[in-house]
C-alpha cells in the first residue's frame, strides 16, 4: 500500500484528537472530488512496517491522548489496500485498548466485498458512498454529501 499524509495529531478528519492516515488508490473518480492526486495506487509514498509501527505508537502516546485512528484517501478499502488496512486495524484492535477506528469509502456497506467486510468488522465507524457534487452540502458533519452514510457500527 501507499499513502499520502499521515497527520500524528488531527482535530479535523473525525472526534476528538486523532491520528489520521490517507492512503493511496481510489476506483470511484467522483466528479469534484477533493482528493484527485490520490487516485493512482503507485502515487504517495509507500506504507511501511515503521510507519505501521509509529502509528501504534502515536495512539498509544499518553502525553497527547488520542481518541482513535481515522483512514481515508484515495480508498482504504480499494482491494489492493485491503491486506494492509487489515493488518493495520487488527493491531489497533489489539494492542491500542479503548481507542476507535473511522474509515471513510467510496464503496457502500451493503456492497462490501468478503475481504472488505472483514475490515469492516473491526472498526467503529464507516462513511460510506461516493462524493456526489449535487448533494454537496457543507453543513454535513463527516461527510461531503448528503447520499453518504455514517455508519456507527459498534
Ligand atoms: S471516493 Fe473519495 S477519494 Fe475516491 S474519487 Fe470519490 S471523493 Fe475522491
Amino acid at each position: 500500500m501507499n499513502y499520502h499524509q499521515y497527520y500524528p495529531v488531527d482535530i479535523v478528519n473525525g472526534p476528538g484528537t486523532r491520528c489520521t492516515l490517507f492512503v493511496s488508490g481510489c476506483v470511484h473518480e467522483c466528479p469534484g472530488c477533493y482528493n484527485k492526486s490520490t487516485w493512482r495506487l503507485n502515487s504517495g509514498m509507500a506504507f511501511t512496517q515503521e510507519m505501521e509501527d509509529r502509528i501504534i505508537a502515536d495512539l498509544n502516546d499518553t502525553r497527547i491522548r488520542r481518541q482513535g485512528l481515522s483512514l481515508s484517501g484515495g480508498d482504504p478499502l480499494h482491494p489492493q489496500n485491503i491486506a494492509d488496512v487489515l493488518k493495520l486495524v487488527k493491531r489497533v484492535r489489539e494492542e491500542c485498548p479503548g481507542k476507535d477506528i473511522w474509515i471513510w469509502t467510496g464503496y457502500k456497506l451493503d456492497e462490501l466485498t468478503a475481504d472488505q467486510r472483514e475490515v469492516v468488522d473491526l472498526i467503529n465507524v464507516l462513511i460510506d458512498g461516493k462524493f456526489v457534487q449535487d448533494l454537496k452540502d457543507p453543513s454535513l458533519i463527516w461527510r461531503g454529501s448528503s447520499n453518504q452514510v455514517v455508519h456507527h457500527l459498534r
